[in-house]
């Protein structure tokens, strides 16, 4: 095998935790060693870059992870990081260890923080997508999406049976910040007769309208997936609160899902895909590509260039949207 001129590999965990991190983290490191590469772990994210906060990792040092929700390194919203001072406080550090390339795992603003690093201090970055939102360009999903949708699946259909039992409405709020993926796929996973998301904008009459017909198609409880996000304008509780006062029969509940949603043990296809992109990262770093963030698209591992995953706006399916519409009648 040619030698390659990478230094050392650090990788980290940054912004919300989302399933199948751990099982990132130790594709990254197995795949390091398998290269011979040092490999070290950083914990908090960015705060333990700039804190020098770093641990060396070998093959045995990731035993037993693959299966946990959450992060073994910890993650953080470090502030500091966002600064052009605290950015040459991590790139000390790294140059203390000797370390030239960074994995990173997280979303949005970790690999904007990523970039930067790059771009700055000509530290080979490479981003795996990790959040559940689902909210990175040039990936098919991120990591934790899958676990996080299934978890939502489940919490909804045991909501759904005290729903039928009580003739109740429910308005059930999933995680999503702003973007609907979680929303969509759970509410036609769990067979939602309304699911409101911040790419369309349903408006409140329209609801109204749509749970009238639904009564009279002989509907007689209800379940509406709201995502949370600013997007939407209302929030979960005036949704219900305007149906409560036009539907004055209907009894009405509000369930928020939070954080249950971001934790458990990673879904398989979780664990797959954190494998495949713990690996791809690596030989993306061997084969000299950096300012990228890996992603699957068509069951195939790719890269896109960090700048354009982070532009935001990835495109919920619209054939999904079309099937939910089909389906929720
Ligand atoms: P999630 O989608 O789960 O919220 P995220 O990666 O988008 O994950 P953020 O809190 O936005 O979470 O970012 C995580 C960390 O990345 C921040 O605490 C900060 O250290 C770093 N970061 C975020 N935005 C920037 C930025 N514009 N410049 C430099 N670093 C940033």
């Amino acid at each position: 095998m040619m030698a390659n001129k990478l230094k050392k590999i650090a990788v980290l965990t940054s912004g919300g935790d989302a399933p199948g991190m751990n099982a990132a983290v130790r594709a990254v490191v197995r795949s390091a060693v398998y290269n011979n590469i040092e490999c070290f772990g950083v914990y908090k994210g960015y705060e333990g870059l700039i804190s020098d906060d770093l641990v060396k990792l070998n093959a045995r040092g990731v035993n037993n992870i693959v299966n946990k929700g959450g992060t073994i390194l910890k993650s953080a919203r470090c502030l500091e990081f966002k600064t052009v001072e605290g950015r040459l406080k991590a790139k000390s550090t790294l140059d203390k260890y000797d370390i030239d390339s960074l994995v990173v795992i997280g979303g949005n603003g970790s690999l904007t923080g990523a970039l930067l690093l790059e771009e700055e201090h000509g530290i080979k970055t490479i981003g795996i997508p990790g959040t559940i939102d689902n909210d990175l360009v040039g990936t098919r999903c991120s990591l934790g999406f899958d676990t996080a949708l299934n978890t939502a699946v489940n919490a909804i259909d045991k909501i759904r049976d005290t729903a039928s039992s009580h003739n109740r409405l429910f308005f059930i709020e999933v995680m999503g910040k702003g973007s609907g993926h979680i929303a969509l796929n759970a509410g036609i996973g769990a067979g939602a007769e309304e699911v409101l998301i911040p790419e369309q904008d349903m408006g409140l009459d329209r609801l109204l309208d749509s749970l009238k017909k639904s009564e009279k198609s002989g509907k007689s409880s209800s379940i509406i997936v709201v995502s949370e996000g600013e997007k939407i304008g209302d929030n979960v509780f005036s949704f219900s609160s305007h149906i409560e006062k036009n539907l004055p029969h209907y009894e009405i509940r509000v369930s928020i899902l939070g954080h249950i949603q971001r934790g458990g043990s990673p879904s398989s296809f979780d664990r797959v895909l954190a494998s495949r992109m713990g690996v791809y990262a690596v030989d993306c770093l061997i084969s000299n590509k950096s300012k990228v963030m890996v992603g699957i698209i068509d069951d195939n591992m790719v890269t896109i260039p960090i700048k354009d995953a982070i532009k935001g706006g990835q495109q919920l399916d619209k054939d999904l949207i079309r099937v939910c519409d089909i389906i929720s009648i």
